[in-house]
């Protein structure tokens, strides 16, 4: 059970709204929780298991409302460490290599520990190697190239890099 529960530790769960837009994304037991209170209906499911005290179940990576929420997706995606991964492709800004969820982190453009703050024009996907390398440092300080200029996506924006990077983010979950 110990080993089932670690494996899930972290997975997400792509909620979708009835009409099958993309909504948002909660936490694994945040979804199987839904679908026992019926609010939403499970679509996909990751190759692990989650074992309860009497049950196994299947762990959901795509579940779909029961009901139409009207949603208008032309406003702003709300900021998230996921979301700024969509936005940025999973490709680290400062060496332009792909990588997977794990392996990369938010890189405060104006350094934090000077007051740069947690927003979408101030963060961008880092991986780990480029994080140490500009230290608390500007990218002009430490010498390094930002690829793209951190921007503010709308939930529309999101949602279509959502869909192109489904397939491949399930795959690397479940490895
Ligand atoms: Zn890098």
């Amino acid at each position: 059970m110990k080993r089932n529960r670690r494996k899930g530790r972290g997975l997400t769960t792509v909620v979708l709204n009835n009409n099958g837009g993309f909504l948002s994304k909660v936490s694994w037991l945040r979804a199987f929780h839904l679908i026992q209170l019926q609010r939403v209906l499970p679509v996909e499911y990751y190759e692990i298991t989650y074992r309860s005290a009497t049950e196994e179940h299947h762990v959901p990576s795509v579940v779909i409302l029961s009901r139409y929420v009207p949603y208008d997706y032309d406003q702003p995606a709300p900021f998230c460490r996921e979301n700024v991964f969509l936005r940025d492709q999973f490709v680290c800004q400062y060496c332009g290599r792909h990588f997977p969820y794990n392996r990369l982190t938010l890189d405060h453009v104006f350094p934090r520990s000077r007051g740069g703050k947690l927003t979408w024009e101030n963060t961008v996907a880092c991986c780990s190697n480029c994080n140490l390398e500009k230290e608390n440092r500007t990218p002009g300080e430490a010498k390094m190239i930002l690829l793209s200029k951190p921007y503010r996506p709308s939930l529309k924006k999101v949602r279509s890099l959502e869909i192109r990077q489904r397939e491949n983010l399930a795959t690397r979950v479940t490895v």
